[in-house]
């Protein structure tokens, strides 16, 4: 009956295909929040329809980031608007959720309820979910995997963090719930001389990739630790949005998710 045809078609193109790609680490301040905002950037960049989802409770950056902070998402019938940022990148953030001082001291089931409210939001077209997830291995980590199901994992590793196990314990992690690890990013490797722009290699280089190999995981690329990456993240001016250098290290990893 070609009535009821119709009606499938429907039903099936209601139900957007939306893919989720978690952003994880085994410690903070490796660069997880950067990494995300400017990988979803990228990806937009690319003809995704990109949404960004800072479930990182200890510390929710991306509003910073994304240069717009302040702003609150509004509901409707309860279900969350995801707030537009100059990036063409719509955003969510445990942090538009509630104040900073405050989330630290969530228990599970608290964390896991805005988690549920940021990706079951009003995402409309989005076909891309970009979730900056909080370090480590805890409750928002399990939640994501157990009952948002990301289609991947990114994760992402400073050169000495890798030689330590937290790493390995998030890659575990995915690893046990069925998650593909997309693979692995190594930031704050070498280090871009401002006045030059050559990079130094204080730590080797190398030791991510050769990781990643040994670990079975594909090697996304290497950013480097760059003051213009730091200076330009604190100014709500994500480098992937601009056309320096930094901006095709971060192309050449979305190329590689995108895939
Ligand atoms: P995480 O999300 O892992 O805690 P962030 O993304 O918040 O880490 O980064 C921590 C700090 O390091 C921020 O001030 C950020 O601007 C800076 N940072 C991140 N990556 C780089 C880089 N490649 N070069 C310079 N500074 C960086």
């Amino acid at each position: 009956v070609p009535g009821i045809e119709t009606v499938r078609v429907a039903l099936t193109s209601q139900r957007t295909r939306r893919v989720a790609i978690a952003v994880a680490s085994g410690k903070g301040g490796v660069g997880k929040s950067t990494v995300s905002a400017n990988l979803a950037i990228a990806l937009a960049a690319r003809g995704r329809r990109v949404g960004l989802v800072d479930a990182d409770i200890y510390g929710p950056s991306q509003p910073k980031l994304m240069a717009v902070e302040g702003s609150k998402p509004t509901a409707r019938d309860k279900v969350l608007q995801p707030v537009a940022t100059p990036y063409g990148v719509p955003l969510l953030s445990m942090g538009q959720l509630v104040a900073p001082d405050q989330a630290i001291a969530w228990r599970g089931p608290m964390a896991a309820g805005a988690l549920g409210q940021l990706m079951d939001a009003n995402w409309g077209a989005t076909d891309t979910l970009v979730i900056d997830l909080p370090p480590g291995t805890g409750d928002v980590q399990l939640t994501m995997i157990q009952k948002h199901r990301p289609a991947g994992a990114v994760i992402v590793s400073t050169p000495q963090d890798l030689a330590l196990i937290d790493a390995r314990r998030a890659i575990d992690l995915f690893n046990k719930a069925g998650v593909p690890i997309i693979g692995l990013v190594e930031n704050m490797s070498g280090y871009a001389c401002p006045h030059c722009g050559e990079i130094s290699n204080p730590f080797g280089q190398g030791g991510a990739e050769a990781a990643a190999g040994e670990l079975g995981i594909a090697f996304l690329g290497r950013i480097p630790l760059d003051i213009a990456i730091r200076t330009a993240s604190d100014a709500g001016t994500p480098p992937a949005a601009g056309n320096g250098p930094e901006a095709a290290a971060f192309a050449t990893i979305a190329d590689a998710v995108a895939r």
